[in-house]
């Protein structure tokens, strides 16, 4: 059975790629960083589809845990062909001059150095010249890469764009190494994303600047992820896919 791995999927758009995924016959592993009972949630639908499921406890900005948690999978459900980089947060809405170092220093070292660390970690189960089976990375961009995002969180913006370029350089680096590597860029989308950033009425109070007058759901983000861990996007890579609604 393909095997995939879910770094943040104990909440939002990860969670919904998990459900997602074990619906389309993927064993699925979920990474989470302290909510343990969502994690087990969605272990439990996950498994209730008949398929294997596990949840380990990593912080995907430690390079150590980072390695656990492959080996952990790994163990628990036979080589990993597939990651989704969804961990990710934008800390506490606000101007950059109000915003504190370490606050920045956590959404850069989650959304970029995790990203990296756990597509690097990857490359060394799946990619050929490593012995591997091959497989496929999709790591979670944003919109906010393209507007930046004033007044709100322009250094989770600018993580995002480093999302964007490594995407691009990671799929041309591996093109031959049989592993593709794409992003979706979502656009406003309801999760806890928004009340952890302390504006949780953000997506209703969004929707009228959104061409299609809504947020969208989390399993409308889920449905692209999944279709490019697939052998359906066999020739995609390096492309980044808005899922924005017209944002
Ligand atoms: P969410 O609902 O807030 O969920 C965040 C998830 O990330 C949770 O599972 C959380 O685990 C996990 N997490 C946070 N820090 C972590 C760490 N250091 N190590 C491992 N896991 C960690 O967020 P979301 O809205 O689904 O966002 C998912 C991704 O989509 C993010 O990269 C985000 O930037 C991107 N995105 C979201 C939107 C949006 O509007 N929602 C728009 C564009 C892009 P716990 O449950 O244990 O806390």
């Amino acid at each position: 059975m393909p095997a995939v791995l879910v770094t943040g999927g104990s909440r939002g758009i990860g969670a919904a790629v998990a459900r997602l995924a074990a619906t389309r016959g993927y064993d699925v592993c979920i990474n989470y960083m302290s909510n343990v009972e969502a994690a087990e949630e969605v272990v439990a639908a996950v498994e209730a589809e008949g398929r294997k499921g596990c949840a380990i406890h990593a912080d995907v900005a430690n390079p150590i845990q980072v390695e656990q948690l492959f080996e952990q999978a790994s163990s628990a459900l036979g080589p990993i062909t597939g990651l989704v980089n969804s961990a990710g947060l934008t800390g506490p809405a606000g101007t950059l001059s109000e915003t504190t170092v370490a606050a920045i220093e956590r959404v850069i070292n989650v959304n970029v150095l995790g990203t990296i660390l756990c597509s690097r970690e990857a490359l060394r189960w799946m990619a050929r010249s490593a012995g591997g089976e091959g497989g496929a990375i999709v790591n979670l961009s944003s919109v906010a890469a393209e507007i930046g995002s004033p007044g709100e969180f322009v250094w989770y913006a600018a993580t995002k764009g480093a999302v964007d370029s490594f995407t691009i350089g990671l799929a041309r680096e591996v093109g031959d190494d049989g592993v593709r590597v794409n992003a979706v860029a979502p656009g406003i989308i309801e999760t806890d994303i928004h009340e952890t950033a302390g504006k949780p009425d953000r997506a209703k109070q969004m929707a009228p600047a959104i061409p299609m007058h809504r947020p969208g759901g989390a399993e409308e983000v889920a449905e692209p992820i999944v279709w490019l861990l697939s052998e359906a996007a066999s020739y995609v890579t390096g492309a980044v896919i808005r899922v924005s609604g017209g944002r």
